[in-house]
């Protein structure tokens, strides 16, 4: 019955997903047409055709950027699982993040001593991980300080979240001092396609792919968050399997992973 419920949930978020990106298409779509009709009525005005240039760029760019985050969506089932030190992954990202949040936003990262490596695939965990804080960006138009962190889990029967069964998990946490969200909106977390922030300024897609990717690698996404509050939202993943040696220095996955 178990597997039937998450087969219907799964059956219900494809028709959502579809129904959106129809929605979505054919808002290009209209844009586009409506662009190159009146182009074709009045080809010699220069100024109104550069304007519906614009307009039809403008419209296919949103199309462009629903289509790449649909395109890693659809990728889930390609994960490539390594063994990740979260460490390294912090720093760096806060290191790249500290360039694109400007400089109203403070980025800290902090791993607890002995958190172990996570497994997961590195390079779709970054994605994520800039997709949350760039949502943390939003949620702080005032500026303030987003908290990346990690921390060993150990999670007893029924104490974690929903779904997700009890054992050792690393949790990467992003925390912000934004606006925080009201009830009704946390409720639709992870529902593709919703999104509170103007047409063309969100796809309501980062979360939905953020949620997907956690439970693909075997883990879940958590939100907490209240208004005026901020945002705390962690990806509970798997830790890497502990090798019963150490690996000869050539075999390092650091090492070998590094780019
Ligand atoms: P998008 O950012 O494109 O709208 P998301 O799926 O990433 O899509 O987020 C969905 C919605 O959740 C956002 O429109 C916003 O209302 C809310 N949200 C997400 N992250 C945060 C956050 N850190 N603080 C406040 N609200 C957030």
């Amino acid at each position: 019955a178990q597997v039937r419920a998450a087969q219907a949930e799964r059956m219900q978020a494809l028709g959502q997903l579809a129904g959106g990106i129809a929605h979505d298409f054919n808002n290009v779509l209209q844009a586009v047409q409506g662009g190159a009709a009146l182009i074709e009525r009045r080809p010699g005005d220069a100024a109104g055709v550069r304007r519906l240039a614009r307009m039809m760029l403008d419209a296919t760019g949103r199309g462009v950027t629903v289509t790449r985050r649909l395109l890693s969506f659809a990728r889930r089932d390609e994960l490539r699982a390594e063994p990740v030190e979260p460490s390294p992954l912090l720093a760096g990202l806060c290191e790249v993040l500290a360039h694109t949040l400007g400089a109203e936003i403070a980025c800290r990262h902090e791993v607890a001593p002995g958190t172990p490596p996570l497994l997961a695939d590195k390079g779709q965990l970054e994605t994520v991980l800039v997709n949350l804080a760039s949502n943390a960006r939003d949620a702080m138009p005032q500026g303030g300080t987003l908290t990346i962190s990690a921390e060993e889990a150990v999670l007893e029967g029924g104490s974690g979240p929903a779904g997700l069964l009890p054992g050792r998990y690393v949790r990467i946490t992003a925390r912000d001092t934004g606006t925080g969200m009201d009830p009704a909106t946390v409720a639709r977390l992870g529902e593709p396609f919703f999104t509170t922030k103007p047409r063309g300024a969100g796809t309501g897609l980062g979360l939905s792919m953020a949620k997907g990717f956690a439970e693909q690698s075997g883990g879940a996404l958590t939100v907490e968050s209240a208004p005026g509050k901020g945002t705390v939202v962690s990806l509970w993943l798997p830790p890497a399997p502990r090798t019963a040696e150490a690996p000869p220095p050539d075999a390092d996955p650091a090492a070998a992973g590094a780019e």
